[in-house]
């Protein structure tokens, strides 16, 4: 069966190369190149970008990405069964992928980019694996070299809906908290598009979803490490009033300090009143 890039089917790759899919690695695979390219596509133009993802295996979405015309992918896999698989797609599209083998959690992207970008725009595409998805989307949100704007121009991401739903979130939202937070300090961000379980190969239980986000120029100044102290001591409690949640924090003498009635709950505040809490910490 022909392909939309002339190398073969995605089931067929899978097959040839004994990838059956481990949970233990998040691995749910897209094995429709429409489907891909769909994601790769809203990740906006790709012509001269260096792109970062996140566990290519068998090159469904890396082969999207580089169909799109991006200059350069740059995976990071950490199942070494992948690699031949996308040794041909390497053979394909000649110095255009680089594979390295190795843990997203563990790797410093920034220093990465600033080695393989040489100064050009750098998007990160990928179908995350779930069982680390969100605390890859903190790092990137707050990159070890504190630079803001990040070396990231965009970053185009698949979660679960319901992680999905919690970066999105505005206060008054039942899925508003941490993530939230700081994912609206920093960044604008939407959701996409949705993908159902069937899609995957084999299917989660849960529906997914592309998030889009991109960073803000000059978020409002703050402390990242008091955002995060108020937003864990907050939302740690966040049926009950700031008063009594916040309260081995300053309570509502800080509270009176930022001008934010003590009776309110952490879900009804506002990101820019999160920020002035925690700059008067
Ligand atoms: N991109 C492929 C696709 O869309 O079909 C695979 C996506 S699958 C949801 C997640 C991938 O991430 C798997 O290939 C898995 O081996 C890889 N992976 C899991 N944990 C990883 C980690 N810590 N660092 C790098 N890759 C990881």
């Amino acid at each position: 069966m022909a392909t939309l890039d002339g190398l073969p089917p995605l089931r067929d790759v899978v097959e040839r190369f004994g990838l059956d899919a481990k949970k233990a690695l998040g691995q749910n695979f897209l094995f429709d190149l429409n489907l891909t390219q769909k994601i790769a596509r809203s990740a906006g133009p790709l012509e001269g970008v260096t792109v970062f993802e996140v566990g290519p295996g068998p090159g469904g979405l890396t082969r999207a990405i580089l169909a799109l015309g991006a200059k350069k992918v740059i995976a990071i896999e950490r199942d070494p069964r992948a690699l031949p698989a996308l040794a041909e797609v390497e053979t394909y599209y000649p110095g255009r992928l680089e594979v390295i083998e190795g843990d997203a959690l563990k790797t410093d992207f920034a220093a990465l980019a600033a080695e393989k970008a040489e100064g050009g725009p750098v998007k990160i595409i990928a179908n995350l694996p779930y069982n680390v998805g969100t605390q890859l989307l903190i790092n990137w949100l707050i990159p070890t070299d504190g630079k803001w704007p990040p070396f990231w121009e965009s970053l185009t991401l698949m979660f679960q809906k319901e992680v999905g739903l919690r970066i999105v979130a505005n206060e008054d939202d039942d899925h508003y908290g941490r993530l939230g937070v700081v994912a609206g300090w920093r960044t604008d961000a939407h959701m996409v598009f949705d993908v159902p379980p069937q899609a995957f190969s084999p299917p989660p239980k849960v529906t997914s979803t592309v998030v889009h986000l991109t960073p803000k120029a000059s978020p409002l100044p703050c402390d990242v490490s008091k955002l995060e102290r108020l937003t864990q001591a907050a939302f740690g409690q966040r049926r009950k009033m700031l008063r009594q949640s916040i309260k081995s924090l300053g309570g509502e003498t800080l509270l009176a300090k930022a001008d934010i009635d003590p009776q309110r709950r952490a879900e009804t505040l506002s990101v820019e009143e999160f920020v002035r809490l925690a700059n008067c910490l």
